[in-house]
């Protein structure tokens, strides 16, 4: 999804009043410093190669988690069907 965007990694999350909870988005924070010192993840956006790393947290059509799981299970699909494009083979 790049267009600048760097959609890169997502999660979801249910929110009590529907507003952004900090501490998740400390958390993905987190996690992607440790998949890139791990090299389980590139430093870098797979489609324009910027390595400027921007975090958005924005409410969903969603009312809960139940409601997101199949929805988003089909974009994860679709992301890592994508990933596989975008990625160099090592074969
Ligand atoms: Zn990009």
């Amino acid at each position: 999804m790049c267009p600048m965007r760097h959609c890169i990694v997502g999660i979801y999350y249910e929110s009590q009043n529907g507003k952004a909870v900090a501490m998740y988005l400390n958390d993905l924070k987190t996690m992607v410093a440790w998949a890139i010192a791990k090299k389980a993840l590139d430093p870098w956006c797979g489609i324009c190669h910027s390595q400027t790393w921007t975090y958005e947290d924005e409410p969903t059509i969603f009312k809960t988690i139940a409601e997101a799981q199949g929805p988003m299970a089909m974009l994860e699909l679709e992301q890592q069907q994508a990933a596989k494009l975008l990625k160099p083979s090592h074969n």
